[in-house]
């Protein structure tokens, strides 16, 4: 059964909306973990920072008040009405080594109490564990993976995938799930890497079971802080759950898009969250631990759901390239993992929209864009007479221009996307990557139409990234005042 639906996409990223017994929520979507015992905001109050499915522990619940939720129902022990995902135990199994549960029990426990998506007891395996560890721990958790599929039938299932760091076995991981059929697929035991600023690691694995699973909603375990959200929804995740604006507030922790600031270090605020308009850092400083840290956790929820709808309105528009080459930049690990989608172009040339209104040049890696390459097909594709005029000059009659980035534009595409729309800086100011990619670009038209004479007229800029052209090349080097 079809329980998702895809609104709108860019780049490996989209606007599903997921349906749950208790009703829908959008995505992507950030699910607030909500303590059920020692809640510091309230499950029932989560709706008005935005929140539209919240996630509990079913394994304390279970340990706790299993009787008093069983009674009421887990919705109506919440008081809430919107959907709530429960996680098995798992968290506890990685911290304490062991849980007082079967996979069985707490996944009939999940259902019982009308969980909308169930998650099974499934072993994360930390990154950088030994291969044997990783192997044994992905088979139990298979065997329990397909346990939880015998006996779901109201609630929707998330089969988590693990492997810890072998990117080989997230993707065995993410295959055999795929088989056994879940609705949601999160990928677990990454929390390690996000609090280690592993960015590489972390989008290595991404993209890995992004393209095994190439439909269906995937959840990142564990991911809450909104610096990581819109790198990993071009990726291809969906969801994420946040206990970091919690534990976060607990050490005066303060989130912001570009990284974490400590309330000590703080003389202004800035943001302008209902908390941050009413209070001063200093103000802040002076209160008792308990106000403050409510109340900082309000503004890292704040800020976390402000994010998400910056997300979702960039795909709206078409411009989560841009977004996402401006946010890498608040970390240099961010940047490197961004980087790999080199490595999967062929994959990202699947998912991402054809035309878009604008192309916007933010720094080297826009070069990587499948735009740039769909261009360089596009050209391929065109006729061109015995002899044609190329000039990086735009004051010369040409039938093609070189342009930085994308190298040959024929005078015929020069009005339409990508080229035609594209906002780069002038030549003599832009990173020498994006000459370099439109020189190899036009040599590689150039060897594509061999029996075609090139005249090419280029200012000095582009000379020395002219060696080694084809021979049916003829070089012009313009001087200024031509
Ligand atoms: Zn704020």
């Amino acid at each position: 059964m079809q329980k998702f639906e895809i609104l709108d996409k860019d780049v490996m990223g989209r606007i599903c909306r997921i349906e749950t017994p208790s009703g829908t929520f959008e995505t992507p979507a950030l699910l607030p973990v909500v303590n059920p015992n020692i809640p510091l905001i309230d499950a029932s109050e989560m709706r008005k920072f935005g929140a539209e499915a919240i996630i509990t522990n079913a394994y304390i619940l279970y340990r706790t008040a299993k009787q008093e939720v069983e009674e009421k129902g887990l919705h109506r022990f919440l008081n809430v009405d919107i959907p709530v995902m429960t996680d098995s135990g798992s968290y506890q199994l990685m911290v304490y080594g062991d849980v007082e549960v079967t996979n069985r029990e707490i996944v009939e426990f999940q259902e019982r109490i009308g969980a909308d998506i169930v998650v099974p007891l499934d072993i994360p395996t930390p990154p950088d564990s030994e291969r044997d560890t990783a192997e044994e721990d992905l088979e139990k958790t298979l065997q329990r993976e397909k346990e939880a599929r015998d006996i779901i039938s109201r609630s929707l299932l998330a089969l988590p995938i693990q492997g810890s760091t072998f990117t080989d076995l997230r993707r065995r991981s993410a295959e055999a799930v795929k088989k056994i059929g879940g609705d949601v697929y999160p990928i677990g035991a990454v929390v390690p890497l996000l609090d280690s600023y592993r960015f590489l690691d972390l989008a290595r694995i991404i993209l890995e079971v992004r393209s095994v699973i190439r439909v269906e909603p995937i959840h990142l375990f564990g991911c809450g802080h909104p610096m990581v959200f819109s790198m990993a929804v071009a990726m291809g995740c969906d969801i994420f759950d946040s206990a970091a604006y919690a534990l976060y507030a607990k050490d005066d922790r303060y989130m912001t898009i570009y990284g974490t600031k400590k309330l000590v270090d703080l003389h202004y605020f800035p943001c302008s969250c209902p908390v941050c308009t009413r209070y001063t850092p200093e103000e802040m400083k002076e209160m008792n631990k308990k106000e403050r840290e409510r109340l900082i956790a309000e503004h890292n929820l704040y800020v976390s759901f402000q994010e998400i709808k910056t997300i979702k309105q960039a795909i709206k528009e078409g411009s989560l390239f841009e977004l996402v080459e401006k946010r890498i930049r608040s970390h240099p690990y961010l940047l490197a993992g961004w980087r790999l989608i080199k490595d999967y172009s062929k994959h990202l040339e699947l998912f991402d929209p054809k035309i878009k209104k604008k192309f916007l040049y933010c720094g080297v890696e826009s070069i990587y864009r499948p735009s740039v390459m769909r261009h360089v097909e596009a050209v391929k594709n065109i006729e061109f007479g015995g002899e044609v005029v190329v000039s990086s000059d735009f004051g010369i009659l040409a039938e093609i221009y070189l342009r930085p980035v994308f190298g040959p534009v024929p005078a015929e595409l020069m009005e339409s996307f990508p080229a035609g729309h594209a906002e780069i800086p002038p030549e003599d100011l832009i990173e020498d990557e994006a000459i370099i990619q439109a020189v190899e670009n036009l040599k590689k038209l150039m060897n594509e139409k061999k029996d075609v004479k090139f005249k090419i007229y280029v200012s000095k800029r582009w000379e020395k990234y002219m060696k080694e052209l084809p021979e049916n090349g003829e070089l012009h080097v313009l001087s200024r005042e031509t």
